[in-house]
């Protein structure tokens, strides 16, 4: 299979492009700068030819057509938009200046649906769109504490999600999936979170793996594949 993981660098996307790749599968990582990603680096080196990476920023207008440009002909199986990013935690939701609330939508919510879109032509049938989410988006268990924008980063990612199976009346050729990872020991994360990065990757490749081969389908689950609340 093909699959293109967005936001590869580190953290869960890295350890996405991990499992895929020890499966046999192609993956082209999409990463801002994947010569300083040891990572990535040591990735090639076990995988040199089924691992390819794009340096881009996904917040960039143009991801998607350089994306099909170093693809070529080949179809999508998977499309994994992982990157992400979160807000510091603050006293008032006020304290964010306006531009990096701006940074925190466009990067969560908006350049996610626009790469995804763009690319939905050249997803196979019977694949799977998957979007890197987060609980703390669910607008009725409201956990998002004091990174409230965060939160509602991750709702708008949602929304727009949902939004898009709408339009399509329901009946997108695939999989469309907002995970929640669980709380992962990454950069994000930080260093008290739950889970290993591998015990989350493990479980969210077998959740979209699940929901790629169930059909057409808009999901908000965990990487244990339990439904969250929209
Ligand atoms: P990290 O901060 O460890 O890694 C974030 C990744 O996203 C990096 O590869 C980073 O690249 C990339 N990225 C950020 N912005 C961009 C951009 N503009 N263009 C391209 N790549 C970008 O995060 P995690 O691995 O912990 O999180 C991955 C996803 O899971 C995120 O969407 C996060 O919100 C979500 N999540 C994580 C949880 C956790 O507990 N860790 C819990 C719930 C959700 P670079 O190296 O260039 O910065």
């Amino acid at each position: 299979m093909h699959i293109l993981i967005a936001g590869a660098s580190r953290g869960i996307g890295l350890a996405l492009a991990d499992r895929y790749l020890a499966q046999g599968h192609h993956v082209l990582a999409l990463a801002r700068q994947p010569e300083q990603s040891e990572g990535l680096a040591a990735l090639a080196r076990r995988y040199p030819g089924t691992l390819r990476t794009l340096a881009a920023d996904i917040t960039d207008r143009d991801v998607a057509e350089r994306l099909l440009a170093v693809q070529g002909d080949a179809l999508l199986d998977r499309v994994i938009v992982n990157a992400g990013i979160s807000q510091p935690k603050l006293d008032s939701l006020y304290d964010l200046s306006d531009a990096d609330a701006a940074r925190l939508f466009v990067t969560n919510a908006v350049a996610p649906l626009r790469l995804a879109r763009s690319l939905a032509p050249r997803v196979v049938k019977g694949g799977a769109v998957a979007f890197l989410s987060s609980q703390m988006g669910s607008v009725e268990l409201a956990l998002s504490a004091r990174i409230p924008l965060y939160g509602a980063s991750k709702a708008a990612l949602n929304s727009l999600m949902r939004n898009w199976w709408a339009e399509e009346d329901k009946a997108l050729p695939f999989a469309l999936l907002a995970l929640h990872p669980g709380w992962v020991r990454t950069d994000m994360g930080g260093s008290g979170a739950d889970l290993s990065v591998d015990e989350s990757a493990d479980g969210l490749v077998t959740t979209i793996e699940h929901h790629a081969q169930a059909g057409s389908d808009c999901v908000f689950v965990d990487y244990r594949n339990e439904t969250l609340a929209w």
